[in-house]
């Protein structure tokens, strides 16, 4: 097997032929790696299984963050009707986006702070599905590739297309060249999911290929006409090259056979096109516009349709659950209700998986609801769902082993866990970092290395943008700013003493007057001018 690698001196990732004994760590270590076969097995199976659309809950909660960007404002109040698309909430900035009531209804309430599945609070909008206000009549445009790209861009950011999943960046800001000053020569869809049990994008590549292939037509014309690929699962192959054979303009392939984690979307770019990219970037950095299929499809609902991002397609799985399933719920739809529609939990089922098995978020509060950054809800129990003992690292060396970026986890993650993170940052970029999560999944130590990473790269992003802020405040324009005492310039050591005795004078009380001087102050002669006068009138 051929894996990719950085290169820590050069900071740039490389090619490498070291033959990967992931398999053979995973054979070893992995106390959930039984019920994780036995799941992956079931994935391909419910990859087959039709989307369905489950009944919309009594209450949806819906966060005002649902980006890369900072929280949207609310744009209604408690008490308020809506209709299905209505905006309830604005972006301040092109990366964040609107948030759209994703049923009619009234808005219940208006929280400050809600969990999201992510670890994070986010202020949300809750509403009580209902008649709710009258819904603005739709006009998508079914010519759009006769249309002026400038417009097309407006009405997807209007729309509130992201890029589903973890990264959530609006689509316009991911790929629009006059933002990103990139190029493209490619755009690559990805019809399929790295993590096992998800299939996601790989039931929305195979159900929805012909909108696909339209999507792909839309982003084509919007990026100036690069070369297009699919990329599918090796099962679904065929039946998407039969949905699209009328499609010329976009090349439909499958996916070698690589596990996880060596197909990883930005490890499958750099196989595909034999290029390397810089540590930190993305795909667009070596001129591919990398986008996955649901946004593919969000991106043609919006301007076809008119439709905003109000749904989101998630693969509900694992041995927790009674009837794993693929769903398009609402965005806002608890997570415990998201459990519900597939028959509910089992017993001993103390948290459910927001993402996948190797990089999700745990959930205990069921009240989480689903984002557009969420691709799956896991329900593992038993020994999968056991949280182990952390100890010492024993220097076994298997993390190294299996980094798909020749890092050195063991490394990095003990400068993190003693929050030394620029330390962490110097001996190896943390951005190399593809938070594949298989370090910590073969550590037999059972050491949290993905949380340690993560929380490090957050601490730094922390810190870059406090100094961001704190130049912009620095480069103001200085009437603006509050005067401060301005630092004392340097002076040799002679001319401060100069400057002390000069002030030491200025501040001592002033010394008495001779009589002569107080007599010229007062207009009075003095007693010399009064001896001089009598001598001459004498
Ligand atoms: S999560 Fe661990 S194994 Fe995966 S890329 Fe990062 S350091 Fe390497
Ligand atoms: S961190 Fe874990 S896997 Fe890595 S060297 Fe230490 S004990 Fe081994």
């Amino acid at each position: 097997m051929t894996r990719y690698g950085g290169c820590a001196k050069s900071g740039r990732l490389h090619k490498s032929d070291q033959k990967s004994d992931a398999q053979a760590v995973l054979r070893e270590y992995s106390p959930v790696k039984k019920t994780l076969y036995r799941t992956i097995g079931k994935a391909g199976k419910l990859a087959q299984t039709p989307i369905k659309e489950p009944e919309t809950p009594q209450r949806l909660i819906v966060p005002l963050r649902q980006h890369s960007g900072p929280a949207c404002a609310p744009a209604v109040q408690k008490g308020d009707a809506v209709a299905k698309g209505q905006v309830i909430g604005t972006a301040g900035n092109a990366y964040a986006a609107d948030v759209f009531a994703p049923v009619s209804g009234t808005v219940a309430d208006i929280l400050e702070k809600h969990p999201t599945p992510f670890g994070e609070y986010s202020p949300a909008v809750v509403i009580e599905p209902g008649a709710g206000a009258e819904a603005a009549p739709t006009q998508g445009i079914k010519d759009f590739l006769l249309e002026d790209r400038e417009k097309l861009w407006k009405i997807i950011t209007g729309r509130g297309v992201v890029e589903t999943g973890p990264s959530a960046r609006p689509l316009r800001a991911l790929l629009d060249p006059l933002m990103n000053l990139k190029t493209y020569d490619s755009l690559l869809i990805i019809g399929y999911d790295a993590e096992p049990m998800v299939c996601t994008n790989r039931r929305v590549a195979s159900q929805f290929a012909d909108q696909i292939g339209w999507g792909a037509a839309l982003l084509r014309h919007l990026l100036g006409n690069p070369h297009t690929t699919l990329l599918v699962h090796q099962d679904d192959y065929k039946g998407v090259l039969r949905k699209l054979k009328d499609m010329n303009s976009i090349d439909v392939i499958d996916t070698p056979p690589v596990l996880y984690p060596d197909n990883l979307p930005l490890l499958m770019v750099k196989r595909h096109y034999g290029k390397e990219i810089p540590v930190g970037g993305d795909a667009a950095d070596i001129g591919v516009a990398m986008v996955r299929a649901e946004t593919v499809l969000a991106a043609l609902e919006a301007v076809s349709q008119d439709k905003p991002l109000t749904e989101k397609v998630i693969t509900v799985t694992g041995p927790g659950v009674y009837w794993p399933r693929m769903l398009r719920v609402p965005l806002g739809m608890r997570l415990g209700d998201v459990a519900e529609a597939c028959g509910g939990l089992r017993v001993g089922v103390e948290f459910l998986v927001a993402g996948g098995p190797m990089t999700g978020w745990a959930n205990y509060d069921r009240n989480a609801p689903v984002t557009r950054e969420t691709d799956a809800v896991i329900a593992l129990h038993g020994a999968a769902s056991d949280i182990p003992d952390e100890s010492p690292c024993i220097n076994c060396g298997d993390c190294v082993s299996i980094c798909p970026v020749n890092l050195q986890p063991n490394l990095l993650t003990r400068y993190c866990e003693f929050k030394l993170y620029e330390n962490a940052q110097n001996i190896q970029s943390l951005d190399a970092c593809v938070e594949c999560g298989m370090c910590g999944y073969v550590c037999p130590a059972r050491r949290p290395m993905l949380q340690f990473i993560r929380i490090a790269k957050l601490e730094l992003k922390r810190q870059a943008e406090l100094e961001a802020a704190l130049c912009e405040i620095a480069a103001r324009d200085p009437e603006e700013q509050t005067p401060e005492a301005e630092p004392a310039a340097f002076k040799p050591e002679a001319e401060q003493t100069a400057d002390k005795t000069v002030a030491a004078a200025e501040a001592a009380p002033a010394q008495e007057a001779s009589p002569e001087e107080k007599s010229a102050e007062a207009g009075a002669e003095t007693p010399a001018q009064s001896e001089e006068k009598k001598t001459e009138q004498s």
